[in-house]
C-alpha cells in the first residue's frame, strides 16, 4: 500500500496554535501555486509510473478555503499520471465555514469520499480565543452539507481552562453531526505561536490534566462504539483512516506540494517551506527538497517499531522479519523483559497494553539502539 499527500498551504487567517505551512496572506497565489503544483504531480507521477497508490490525501492549510476548481484539477492530475488503485480512498481536509454545497458536488463529482473536518471544540469562545474561523453552528451546517459521508472530525485537548465535560460535548456534537471517525490531539504550545504565551503564562492545562482529558474521551469514544486503534484516533468499526494506516506501517508515500514530505525507496525528503521557492524550484525543473535521507539498518528497524506501537495492531512480527531479515523477538528480547508489564507479545505481534498506549514514549525509546 502506498499513499499521495498533497499540500495546499492557504488559510483565511492564522490560529494561534498553529504552526503548520500555512500562509493566510499569500491566498493570492493560489492559481501560480496550483499550475505548479500539477506539474509536480505530473513528474513525479512519471518518475513512480511503477508504483500503484491506494490513498490520496489533501491537507493543509485549509485546502477547502481555494476554489474547488483547483483541488478537482489536483485530483484529475493525479489520477492522470499515478496509477491509482479503483476504490481508493480520497481524503479532503475541509473546515467549517468554507465550503458550499457546490464544493462539496465538485469535490464529490471527481471522486473524493473522505472529508476531514477541523471541529477542534464546539464552544465558540474557545474557538475565537484559537481564532479559528468557525463556530459550532457553521460545523453542523457542514455536516448537514455531508450527510451519508464518510466524515472524520479532529478535536483538540488541552485548551485553556478547558473541562472534561467541554470535551464529551464536543465529542458528542460530533457524534451528533454524523462522524464516523474522531482524531483528538493534545494541543502543542510551540515555540513562535502565540499560543505559546498562554503556556508561558501557566493559562494551559498541564501534562496531567490532558492525559485526564484524553481518558476521559477515550472511555467515552469507546461507549459510543469508537474504537481507538491508534493513540489518537478513533473510528466505528471499517472506518479507519487506510492513508494514515499506511503512514504507521511504514507504508511509502508521496508528499506533492510545498513542506511536503515523503518516503519512498527506503528514503525520506521534504520539499521546501517557501511558497515563493518551490514554485521557482518548479518552473525552473529544480528539485522542491530541501533535505533527503536514506534510512537503514536499526534507524529502520526503530522507524517500524515506533510506528508500529503507536497503533492497536502493534509490530508485526512476520513483516518485520520480512522487511528486515531479523527475528525481532531474539534481538529485542532485552527490551522485551525490560518492558514486559507494559506489553502483550503472542507469536504474530506485539503491542502495548491499552492503559500504556497514551504514555508510550518510554516504552518506544527502550528499542531506540546507539
Ligand atoms: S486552519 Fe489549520 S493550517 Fe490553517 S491556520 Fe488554522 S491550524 Fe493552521
Amino acid at each position: 500500500m502506498s499513499g499521495i499527500y498533497i499540500h495546499v498551504p492557504f488559510c483565511k487567517s492564522k490560529c494561534t496554535y498553529c504552526d503548520f505551512a500555512s500562509f493566510p496572506k499569500e491566498i493570492g497565489k493560489t492559481e501560480s501555486y496550483f499550475a505548479c503544483l500539477y506539474r509536480e504531480i505530473e513528474g513525479r507521477g512519471r518518475q513512480l509510473k511503477d508504483k500503484t497508490f491506494s490513498t490520496v490525501y489533501i491537507g493543509g492549510g485549509t485546502p477547502s478555503v481555494v476554489p474547488s476548481k483547483f483541488i478537482a484539477g489536483a485530483i484529475r492530475q493525479v489520477k492522470k499520471f499515478f496509477n491509482l488503485t479503483p476504490n481508493a480512498e480520497i481524503t479532503i481536509e475541509i473546515n467549517p465555514g468554507t465550503v458550499d454545497a457546490d464544493k462539496i458536488k465538485e469535490y464529490k463529482s471527481v471522486g473524493i469520499n473522505r472529508f476531514s473536518i477541523g471541529l477542534q471544540t464546539g464552544y465558540d469562545d474557545q474557538l475565537k480565543r484559537l481564532n479559528r474561523v468557525h463556530t459550532a453552528k457553521d460545523f453542523l451546517l457542514c455536516m448537514n452539507l455531508l450527510k451519508g459521508e464518510n466524515v472524520s472530525a479532529d478535536v483538540l485537548l488541552g485548551l485553556a481552562d478547558q473541562t472534561l465535560e467541554q470535551v464529551l460535548k464536543t465529542a458528542e456534537l460530533a457524534i451528533a453531526g454524523g462522524v464516523k471517525h474522531i482524531s483528538a490531539y493534545a494541543l502543542t504550545p510551540e515555540v513562535g505561536t502565540p499560543i505559546y504565551t498562554d503556556y508561558l503564562n501557566g493559562e494551559l492545562p498541564s501534562g496531567d490534566e490532558v492525559a485526564d482529558l484524553y481518558d476521559g474521551l477515550k472511555e467515552y469514544l469507546k461507549r459510543k462504539g469508537f474504537n481507538r486503534y491508534e493513540v489518537s484516533n478513533f473510528a466505528l468499526d471499517g472506518f479507519e483512516s487506510k492513508h494514515n494506516l499506511n503512514y504507521w506501517m511504514r507504508g511509502e508515500y508521496i508528499g506533492l506540494g510545498v513542506s511536503a514530505s515523503s518516503f519512498i525507496d527506503g528514503r525520506r525528503f521534504t520539499n521546501t517551506f517557501s511558497i515563493d521557492e518551490y514554485m521557482n524550484a518548479i518552473i525552473y525543473n529544480k528539485s522542491p527538497e530541501i533535505s533527503s535521507d536514506v534510512i537503514e539498518g536499526d534507524d529502520a528497524e526503530f522507524e517500524f517499531i515506533m510506528l508500529a506501537l503507536r497503533t492497536r495492531y502493534g509490530i508485526d512480527l512476520a513483516e518485520f522479519k520480512k522487511q528486515f531479515g531479523v527475528d525481532l523477538k531474539e534481538k529485542y528480547k532485552d527490551v522485551l523483559a525490560l518492558k514486559a508489564e507494559y506489553i502483550n507479545v503472542t507469536d504474530k505481534n506485539i503491542t502495548i497494553k491499552d492503559d500504556y498506549l497514551y504514555v508510550q514514549n518510554d516504552i518506544i525509546m527502550a528499542f531506540l539502539r546507539d
